[in-house]
Parts: structure tokens; sequence; C-alpha cells
């Protein structure tokens, strides 16, 4: 496996991949690799000849309050990782390879984007898209894969690779979780001890929502109701969001129907959280 740092780099790569009739699978992430990431990798690996994985803390999908600098990095593990993954290329560019300083063009998605995360991230889906998009016109790849732990924005790539015609199959990935259902991520090294014992309360929540809906339950809001009730009986919890949406559209539904999805951020401390389920009847 190669570390590159350019854009061309890659381009060369993929091309002669491509003159092979190779194809080619990415795995976008924003590095601190875990296991979430680790079944993604695999997953495309299986799926396609080679695997480019971008690892980029993309600074446009950060608001100004929020953790850009402290997200945590570790490049020499995250290309161990990857390796033992199957990938063929780790693409770690800098700020500067990736975005001109003058630059005008941004992807923006109207609908999908205002709800759920997007109210308290309202910049965030249009640096996820326009960071997409430059991977996508980057690496070329007939695959590219997502973990449903990110569900709002599995459903916001899918809608655009379909309304901007990108021929690239979106492959949607099951979440990862720890022994105790806590579904795995690189913000949850920011949790101290008593937090991360704390966070459980967001699984185990979920888990009563959709246990009420294997019984039978058919409205949105007393699901809704539930999970917000075992959430609150958690003193380090606040909750940012609970919803329950078409994931199709991430408009809100008033019954529980096919590709229902229950979705949530809550705040453990100060380390803001998400989970989610989708019932696919
Ligand atoms: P990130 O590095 O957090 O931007 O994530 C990169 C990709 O990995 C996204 O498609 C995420 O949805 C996916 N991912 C992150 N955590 C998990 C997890 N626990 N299980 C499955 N996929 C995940």
């Amino acid at each position: 496996m190669e570390i590159v740092k350019t854009i061309a780099e890659v381009r060369v790569q993929v091309k002669e991949w491509k003159k092979a009739g190779l194809s080619v699978g990415l795995v976008p992430t924003m590095g601190f690799l875990h296991e979430g990431h680790k079944s993604l990798i695999e997953r495309a690996a299986k799926e396609n000849d080679r695997v480019v994985v971008s690892d980029f803390v993309n600074p446009t999908q950060f608001g100004p309050t929020e953790d850009l600098a402290s997200y945590p990095r570790d490049l020499e593990r995250d290309a161990k990782l990857c390796e033992e993954a199957g990938a063929s290329i780790l693409f770690n560019p800098e700020v500067e390879e990736m975005y001109f300083d003058d630059r005008t063009t941004f992807v923006n998605m109207d609908g999908l984007t205002k709800e759920l995360c997007g109210k308290s991230r309202p910049i965030h889906f249009q640096g996820v898209c326009t960071v997409v998009s430059k991977l996508f016109n980057i690496a070329t790849p007939d695959r590219a894969y997502f973990g449903q732990k990110d569900a709002q924005q599995l459903a916001v790539i899918k809608r655009m690779v379909r309304d901007l015609n990108f021929d690239i199959e979106i492959v949607g990935c099951p979440i990862i979780r720890e022994e105790d259902g806590l579904a795995k991520s690189s913000r949850n090294t920011y949790l101290s001890p008593e937090e991360r014992k704390a966070a459980v309360i967001l699984s185990q929540a979920l888990k009563i929502g959709k246990e009420l809906i294997e019984q039978g339950e058919t409205s949105a809001s007393k699901v809704k109701t539930a999970i917000t009730e075992k959430i609150n009986t958690e003193p380090l919890a606040k909750i940012d969001y609970v919803e329950v949406v078409d994931f199709n559209n991430i408009e809100p539904v008033e019954n529980i129907g096919d590709s229902t999805l229950a979705a949530i951020a809550v705040y453990i401390g100060k380390t803001r959280l998400i989970d989610n389920f989708i019932i696919e009847k």
C-alpha cells in the first residue's frame, strides 16, 4: 500500500488501474480509523480490484465552534489498519492540496440537509457534498462506501449521486459497535471514563425504540417519546435531537413504515455523539 499526498499521484495510479481493466472502490474518511472504517475498507477490497482510502480532516464541514483543531489524528496507525484491511492507496492530502484559497464553487443541497444534523450544523453538508464530489472526481471510483453510522450523510450522498449523475454505486455499510453497544466513532476518544460509561445510553435508548416497533408500535411520536425518556434518565446526556424520519428524504413521518430512520444526536459532556437505526420491512 502506498501513502500519497497529491491529487496528481492518485490520478496517475487510478488511470493505470482503469487501463488494466481493474475496478476501483473509494472509502472517504477523516482518519483516526477504527473497526467501523475497517469494515468499509474490507468490504471495498472484497468488491473491487483496488481500493483508495482518503484520510482527510475536511475543514469545510466543521462549524466555527466545532472540534476541527482537536479532531484526533494518527496517520501511522491509520496506514497500518488500511494495509491490513486491503487498501491499495491511502490518500492523505494537506488542506492546501484540496482547496484553492479563492475557491468559489460549492455543492449545496436543498432538502435532506436542513433537518437532523443540518439544524445544529448548518454548513456541515455543504462541506461534505463538496469534498465528496471532489474525491469522486479525483479517484473516479466504480463504488464508494459509506457507513450507516452517519445515516443522514448516506442519504445525502445517495441523493447527490442521483441528482448530479455521478456514475458511482453508493454502498451503505452497517454500524460497527463496541461490546456494550456504543457505536464506534473517532470522537469516542474525547470521552472521560465516566462519560464513556454514560455514552451507552444512546444505543440503549434506540434499542427500546426498536423493540417497541418490533412489538407492533406504529406511532413515530410514541417511539420518539420512549427514546427521549430513556436518554433523559442519564444525567450526563443532553439531547440535541431525537427524530423519526423517512430515510430516503429525511422528512418527519407520523407512522413507522418501510425505510423509517430513527436518528439521535446527544451530548455526553461536551462530546456530541450520533446513532440511529433503520427499519427495513
Ligand atoms: P469519518 O471518518 O467519521 O468521517 O467516517 C468515515 C466513514 O466511516 C463514514 O462513511 C462513516 O459513516 C463510517 N463510519 C464511521 N463510524 C462507523 C461505524 N461505527 N460503523 C460503520 N461505519 C462507520
